[in-house]
């Protein structure tokens, strides 16, 4: 009979859950052995726990692809060593870090699971404690492996790319409106597999380049051309999320066509992402998108925002010289963060 414990890599990057009051109130983060002071209980669990700090802990609000790489870095280096990898994060940003990974990780087979809390893990009430087991328990594959990068929040288990804050205050503060949950924790963890992505079959690639020369304009009714255009006139951008109306709708005035067309002929790639938390965007349902699907912007389709600023980085860096396959794998969906079937595509 095979004995061996399932183990697992928790990584303390920061946030919330770690931090304690300074004399002044203010949050500050804490080291990582304070984790187990406030949560002896890590010590009577099934499978094994090792952790790793990052060497500088931040407020996620100080997230940078910088760090991303830093952390799919500790996780590649110990790959073969753990069954599952648990990654301790602010929830500020914690769904652009989770879709970032989930882009760098190519043929995942392994669970890596991001939690956090909205209360620090030392306070009576925290959020944390729940999370930090549940998020371990999954992590462990001793139930189910998932071969994923995922968020568990207040009983919730999310495709990390899927994912998005939706609550500075309720516990509840992660959603995912374009996709279901994957598993929902009550007295047990029930699992969906089928929606899992499936396990895959070639060898584990991580990439880890990522383009940071990107912009995001936010769409509102009276934007001025100034505003549009000094966004499109940005030295050296290489892409440009438009953060629409609706179903992908924008001006249909001649000045905000040109500042896109401007861009475009600079060779900046341009996607059209929808404001709203559900639903796609349909490029020519409108009179409203047709112009902009004429000049060639790309349909976002239903990502999220966090997973379309990573996804744009990190195509932009994986493929520096060739923007035709950015624009390319832009509207596929590699990490089933877009409603789609998934590209078999060997290079991203
Ligand atoms: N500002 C914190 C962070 O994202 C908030 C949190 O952890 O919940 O690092």
């Amino acid at each position: 009979m095979n004995d061996r414990k399932n183990k697992v890599l928790l990584i303390y990057t920061g946030g919330t859950i770690g931090m304690v009051q300074d004399e002044s109130g203010a949050l500050q983060p804490f080291a990582m052995e304070r984790i187990y002071d406030a949560l002896p209980l890590l010590h009577r669990t099934d499978y094994l726990i090792d952790s790793h700090q990052l060497d500088r802990i931040i407020d996620s609000s100080n997230m940078t692809p910088e760090f991303w790489v830093d952390i799919a870095t500790i996780i590649e280096q110990h790959y073969d060593e753990y069954d599952g990898f648990v990654v301790l994060h602010g929830t500020d940003t914690m769904a652009y870090t989770a879709s970032a990974l989930s882009f760098m990780f190519k043929n995942l087979s392994k669970p890596i699971v991001l939690t956090g809390s909205q209360l620090p893990l030392g306070m009576l009430r925290s959020d944390g404690r729940e999370n930090i087991i549940c998020a371990l328990e999954i992590a462990s594959g001793r139930q189910v492996v998932i071969p994923e990068v995922m968020i568990f929040f207040e009983s919730h288990l999310y495709r990390g790319n899927r994912s998005t804050k939706v609550s500075a205050e309720n516990f509840d503060a992660f959603s995912s409106f374009n996709f279901p949950s994957l598993a929902s924790a009550g007295i047990n963890i029930t699992y969906k597999e089928h929606l899992f992505l499936p396990m895959p079959t070639a060898p584990l690639k991580v990439r880890k380049g990522f383009d940071r020369r990107i912009a995001v304009l936010k769409l509102f009714p009276g934007i001025t051309p100034t505003v549009v255009q000094s966004v499109v006139r940005t030295p050296d951008l290489q892409g440009l999320i438009i953060e629409t109306f609706g179903s992908g709708n924008a001006p249909t005035e001649k000045w905000f066509i040109d500042a896109l067309q401007e861009a475009l002929d600079k060779g900046v790639i341009v996607l059209n992402v929808t404001q709203c938390k559900a639903g796609a965007v349909q490029m020519r349902q409108y009179q409203a998108s047709c112009d902009m699907d004429r000049i060639g912007v790309i349909g976002g389709h239903d990502i999220t925002i966090e997973a379309a600023v990573t996804k744009m980085m990190y195509l932009l860096g994986s493929f520096p010289d060739d923007k035709a396959k950015v624009r390319d794998r832009l509207w596929r969906c590699l990490r089933g963060e877009i409603s789609m079937q998934m590209t078999d595509e060997e290079e991203v």
